[in-house]
Parts: structure tokens; sequence; C-alpha cells
């Protein structure tokens, strides 16, 4: 179905016979891998874009590969946006063949190699979890606005009035973070998830962070780390862990059930936004309101006083 607006611009168009596809008004169609590079491309493209996210809610992108679907839509696509630094570690060959044809940016590969953090398995390798850092994020926000001005250079102007007000959200909401993060009691800030996806928010913030499984999601965590875990948390007087929505919950309740044999009571302190964001259509399925979620439960479930509906008083579900 052709949208309206295109449409007629369509008819108007028609007056000098030019085909729909070859009006500059009719949208770039754009596709991203991950929901935050998705939110990023339609926040700064408005009304010019439209955007197809590959990885809905609780997708996980270290597993994700392409369905038919998916690269039908690709190489119909203006452009392409994915993650790149091996998040997409099941898709790499199909990017890599699909750029020599069509226009596709790994956006989070702009990032300078001194910002990021070494991987755990592979030493030729960084973490790829940077949007957990709001300020870091912003290069990436950067990268996405650049590679929609070289799609469609006559549109900068509205991209970069676009992205400055997306910006100004994300640096917001990383203020929020900073300062309610920093209201829970020190000995209190380790950060026990499922996976190790909070490396970057956990040295932006001030926090410990201990995945159970490691950077990827690949490999299942041995008896040995959970032992490990459980003592670490019985040792500090943690008293919540948090699962994932785009990861099993399995290990996490095998550390709270080996703290309990221990005599330590552990609660799950809540659900996180590591690799994909929430709902589509609410709040939480913003990047803006998956990174206010996640600082709310984790700052309220460590200790800190948090306003129950978050930063602005548009999370769903109060802590
Ligand atoms: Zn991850």
């Amino acid at each position: 179905m052709i949208p309206r607006r295109t449409m007629l611009a369509g008819m108007l168009a028609s007056l000098a016979f030019l085909p729909i596809s070859a009006h500059a008004d009719a949208p770039l169609r754009v596709v991203a891998t991950t929901g935050m590079i998705a939110d990023a491309a339609r926040q700064i493209g408005g009304d010019l874009v439209e955007v197809k996210g590959l990885m809905g809610p609780g997708v996980d992108p270290h597993a994700y590969r392409q369905t038919r679907t998916d690269i039908v839509a690709m190489t119909r696509a203006d452009l392409v946006l994915w993650h790149g630094l091996y998040l997409e570690a099941q898709m790499e060959g199909f990017f890599h063949d699909l750029a020599r044809k069509r226009n596709v940016v790994a956006v989070a590969e702009a990032l300078p190699r001194d910002k990021l953090r070494g991987h755990d398995s592979y030493a030729d390798k960084f973490d790829p979890h940077v949007w957990m850092n709001p300020v870091l994020w912003i290069e990436v926000v950067r990268a996405v606005q650049a590679a929609l001005t070289e799609t469609r250079p006559e549109a900068a102007l509205k991209f970069e009035a676009n992205a400055e007000v997306y910006i100004s959200q994300i640096r917001a909401v990383s203020r929020y973070a900073a300062d309610r993060l920093q209201r829970v009691p020190e000995s209190a800030r380790v950060l026990l998830t499922a996976h190790d996806a909070f490396g970057y928010f956990g040295a932006e913030y001030g926090f410990e962070v201990l995945g159970i499984q490691g950077i990827s999601t690949e490999s299942e965590a041995g008896l040995n780390r959970i032992g490990m875990l459980v003592d670490l948390l019985v040792e500090r007087r943690i008293t919540a862990v948090f699962v994932e929505s785009s990861v099993s919950d399995r290990s996490i309740r095998a550390v709270i059930e080996g703290a309990a044999a221990k005599g330590h009571a552990l609660k799950v302190g809540g659900e996180l936004f590591s690799d994909a964001m929430g709902p589509d259509g609410t709040y939480e399925g913003t990047y803006v309101g998956m990174i206010d979620h996640n600082v709310t439960v984790i700052a309220g479930a460590l200790g800190a006083n948090v306003p129950p509906r978050g930063m602005i008083g548009k999370l769903s579900a109060g802590y």
C-alpha cells in the first residue's frame, strides 16, 4: 500500500511524468538490525524514512539469522544499517556480501577503538554492547545520521534538526542514570545479569558487572562459574539479581537457588532490556525508554530512591 502522503506527492509528480520511486519525496526505505538502531533511524529520519527493524522485542542478536522476508526487505532497501563489532555474529558473512551490492553501513564500527572494551572470548574482537552507555551511543546515533544524510543529502538539515532533539533526550536519560545510580549504596553497586551486556554501563556509572554467561550468549555457564558467583554475592550481601528480556532466565534461577542453599535470600530485581528493547509502540520500546527502565529498575532494586515511573513518569510498570 502506498502511504497517502506519498500518493499525493506522486500525483503531483505525475504532472511531470515522474515515477514515484524516482521522486525525492518518497520515503527512504531503511532496514535496521537491532531495535536501538531502528529507533535512531526513525527519530532522525522522521517522515522522510520508512524503517523496518529486523530484531523485535525479546530477540537475541547474537543468535539471530536473517529470514527470507528480511533478505527481500534488505535487497529492496535504500539503506541497510547493522551494528557490527560482531554483535550479529550469525549474519556477518551475509552483510559483507550484501555490502558489495547495496548501501550497507555498520554503524557501531564508527566508534574509535580506544573507547571499546575487549571481548572475553576473542582477543581480536570487542564488546559490542555500546548502547548501554548513552554517552557513547550518541556517537553511533551520529553515524546513523551520517548514513541517512549520505543517502539523501538534500534532507541534511532536517536530519540534523531531528538528531539534535533526539540526542538531547539521550543526554537527559544519561544524566538521570548518573543521578539515580549514585544513590545506590557503594557496597551494593554490583550488577549480576544473565549475560555480560552491561560492561559499558558499569564503566560509565561505577558498577561492578557480573554476567553469568559471557559477552555473547552462545555458551552456557558452567557449575563452577555459578558457584563462584553465588559465593561472591553471599559475601558481598547483594540481595538482587536481574533477568534479561532476550536471554533465558535459567542461569539466574540457578544462582538464586545456590544462594538459598547457603541461607542467603536473593530476589529477581526485575527484567532488564539488554540486547532488545521493550514492546513496539510503548515507551520501553524506544531507546530512551529502555535506558530509563533499566536505570530505574536497577537503582530501585539495589536500594536507591527512584521515581516509581521513571525519569518522566512514562514507564508502564511502576517500580
Ligand atoms: Zn548481548
